[in-house]
């Protein structure tokens, strides 16, 4: 597979320079922020849109904060780095970033001062087929008041690893977490919807989940004003699962991904994709590709260069 230059504290290096020191906390104990970022490739515009840039970097700073890291970079300069990743490297093709602030960079304080870097990957759909087969994992949601997961370091994402493996070793393609209550949380790395009586419910904020930017792009835009249909963000019980007409994931990587069957209970017809989650995968896709033009401000251009 093609390797893409890294931008890293200033400038695109090669993957084999974007290295970090072994004794430094973000390679021992994963002491870091990230987001996850998705840039599509627009062949009608013969450009690149980078999806709510400024959530991203607004979230970065949240988590940057909760860790005390001070931060190195304004979002004009996060937003240059973004449009060098996608130049530098020539990409006209949809891509994921890892937007990576970390401790440890030489020279720079190791507590809390950060170093960052950009890597830009493919990233292949997370499920093959029609749809995941999920279980309800055996392992808790990780607490706010333990190892938050509104903060995104990747420290955090040992609890999903876990569960992943767990689910894997069981026989499914990925994992449900409760939380701490027994109330349904999220995915490993995703938000989870389902449709219950005709409704699209997804679990409040205060469930031990990530303030998901595609959930907030679902509550607020895609549902009410695409499809006509407000969201439901209340608690969910583990056995409404069983019973739901539909349910999927999303999330920046995730995008709009459909789950077939929970704990083998098959949710609807038990191997299409319902039809709420076509309408709302499909103006999901729309609206990140620009086809759906609404809302410009969430598409950064970062292909042609923005000043003439
Ligand atoms: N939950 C977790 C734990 C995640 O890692 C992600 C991916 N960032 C999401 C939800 C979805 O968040 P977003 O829509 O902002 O990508």
């Amino acid at each position: 597979m093609a390797t893409f230059n890294i931008w890293m504290n200033g400038r695109l290096v090669p993957q084999e320079q974007a290295v970090l020191p072994v004794n430094s906390a973000a390679v021992f104990y994963a002491t870091n922020v990230f987001e996850g970022i998705r840039s599509y490739w627009s062949e009608r515009d013969g450009e690149m849109y980078s999806f709510r840039l400024a959530d991203h970097f607004a979230r970065l700073r949240e988590s940057m904060k909760m860790m005390r890291f001070t931060v190195p970079y304004s979002d004009d300069q996060l937003f240059e780095a973004v449009r060098t990743v996608v130049t530098g490297n020539e990409l006209r093709e949809d891509i994921h970033m890892h937007c990576v602030a970390y401790v440890g960079a030489p020279g720079l304080d190791a507590t809390t001062q950060t170093g960052l870097y950009i890597n830009p990957r493919k990233r292949p759909r997370v499920m093959e087929g029609n749809g995941l087969k999920c279980n309800v994992s055996s392992w808790t949601r990780t607490s706010d008041n333990a190892i938050p997961i509104r903060l995104k370091s990747g420290s955090n994402y040992q609890n999903g690893r876990l569960a992943t493996l767990q689910s894997r070793a069981d026989g499914y393609d990925q994992p449900i977490f409760l939380n701490r209550l027994g109330k349904v949380a999220e995915g490993s790395g995703a938000t989870f919807f389902m449709v219950r009586k005709g409704r699209i419910v997804t679990p409040h904020s205060s469930s031990d989940i990530l303030e998901s930017i595609t959930r907030t792009t679902l509550i607020e835009y895609i549902c009410p004003q695409v499809l006509g249909m407000e969201v439901v963000e209340r608690d969910i019980d583990r056995t409404e699962l069983y019973v739901a007409e539909e349910a999927f994931f999303c999330g920046s990587g995730y995008e709009i991904t459909p789950i077939l069957s929970i704990d083998r209970f098959p949710l609807g017809a038990g191997d299409t994709v319902g039809p709420l989650t076509k309408r709302i995968s499909s103006a999901y896709l729309d609206l990140v590709r620009g086809v759906d033009t609404r809302h410009p401000e969430w598409r950064t251009p970062t292909y042609k260069p923005v000043h003439v």
